[in-house]
């Protein structure tokens, strides 16, 4: 069988970390599995070069940040491929480049569009494991471009999917996805499986375990993706289409995300058109906005909040002056204090009673809603950052996330 390894920076942060890295790779070849690895960069090498750029200038030019981020990986596929080397298995480290990986010529943010696999083939075929960088790639004209924070996912399932791999397989630090963050609440439980939509869910909601664009394109292909341990064996958690074997229609996991701001405008004038000049010129300046609530209006005037990312909260503030007196609102307010809280589950949107018992617990803790979203499968809760972790502990607690048992395929 084929299958793609990802092994995450803290799987490889140092040295031992990285010769027991081989060691797990020398064994599955030897099993008789052909591998292909992906890794990210070493520990936080990526934060400490970002810092070194912004230390040369506030403003770095995208283009050479990301030849700079791109060393990161440059750096620990050299010593993986190094490492096996010295175990006697034949290996070889390829940049994203050199693996075939095409992206859009969009600086720190690329996104796939293909992969010639023909290098990667190439050297499975003479037995060598191909080492690849995560988080890079190439445009037609061979400039380096990088896909995003913890983007290595991505690659990984890309990869996968091109070389039609049986799975990809995602080492890391914790044993799988957990019912909550197992930092924030000790009693949380490794989930046995997960679908693809409750994860993507999770992770666009601020869960760490997996990227979100890994998802998203493993569900479009129904690549599985088993998510566990790169310290210990464990059986870990497999992300796949469904249906599941444990019991539906119930919260699975809890995904918090602190990195959350708001803008008020207050007293927009309730007429057409004022969404789209408020969103476009946000939407031209590459801002994201998460969730939007308009209130019901009151003498042809209404108040409107949105979300974006707290590192989107500076450039999204100057564009607000100008989009006030565009559209004759009274003036606008920012809050950067806040988080969201969210709970997953396929079915509980349609199900009675969970809203309920989620607003219920948040009013037992005294904890104000400050606005709520919703999907099919999720309802979130934006609310004061300093008590976004009694919020997932107090959750965990009344869905009880940590007791129940997992039910396994019974045939
Ligand atoms: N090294 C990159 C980052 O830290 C990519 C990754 O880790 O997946 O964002
Ligand atoms: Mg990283």
């Amino acid at each position: 069988m084929l299958v793609v390894q990802k092994y995450g920076g803290t799987s490889v942060a140092d040295a031992e970390r990285i010769k027991h890295v081989a060691g797990r790779i020398v064994r599955r070849v030897r099993q008789g599995d052909q591998v292909v690895v992906v890794v990210s960069a070493m520990g936080n090498t990526t934060d400490e070069l970002i810092d070194l750029a912004l230390q040369v200038t506030d403003d770095p030019d995208p283009r050479e940040l990301d030849m700079l981020l791109s060393t990161g990986e440059q750096v620990s596929i050299a010593l993986v491929s190094m490492a096996l080397r010295a175990l006697g298995q034949e290996a070889v480290s390829l940049t994203g480049t050199q693996a075939g990986i095409y992206t859009r010529p969009t600086y720190g943010a690329g996104r796939i569009i293909r992969v010639d696999t023909a290098r990667i083939r190439f050297e499975l075929e003479r037995g060598r494991v191909p080492i690849v960088a995560g988080f890079q790639g190439a445009t037609e004209d061979q400039e380096i471009v990088t896909l995003g924070r913890g983007a290595s996912d991505t690659t990984a399932v890309a990869l996968a999917v091109a070389l039609g791999a049986a799975r990809c397989e995602n080492y890391k630090d914790v044993e799988g996805v957990y019912t909550a963050d197992p930092r924030i609440v000790p009693t949380a439980r490794r989930l046995s499986e997960i679908t693809y939509e409750e994860m993507l869910e999770l992770a666009t909601q601020g869960a760490q375990v997996m990227h979100n664009r890994a998802v998203e394109l493993a569900s479009v292909y129904e690549l599985p993706i088993l998510v566990t341990s790169s310290f210990v064996d464990a059986p870990g958690t497999l992300i796949h289409g469904g249906p599941l074997m444990e019991e539906r229609n119930r919260v699975r996991a809890i995904a918090h995300d602190t990195d959350v701001a708001k803008i008020t405008i207050r007293h927009v004038p309730d007429r057409p058109g004022i969404a789209a000049q408020i969103f476009e010129p946000l939407a031209e300046a590459g801002i994201s906005v998460d969730t939007i609530v308009q209130n019901a209006s009151e003498a042809n005037l209404t108040d409107l909040t949105f979300t974006v990312a707290t590192k989107d909260l500076r450039r999204a503030e100057a564009l607000m002056p100008a989009i006030c007196e565009a559209i004759g609102a009274a003036g606008y307010s920012t809050d950067a204090n806040l988080a969201k809280v969210s709970i997953v589950g396929t079915g509980i949107q349609t199900a009675p009673g969970y809203a309920a018992r989620m607003f219920r617990t948040l009013y037992e803790h005294g904890i104000n809603i400050e606005m709520i979203s919703t999907s099919e499968i999720r309802l979130t809760c934006i609310i004061k950052k300093d008590r976004v972790e009694e919020a997932v502990r107090a959750l965990h607690d009344a869905f009880q996330l940590e007791s129940r048992d997992e039910v396994q395929g019974t045939g």
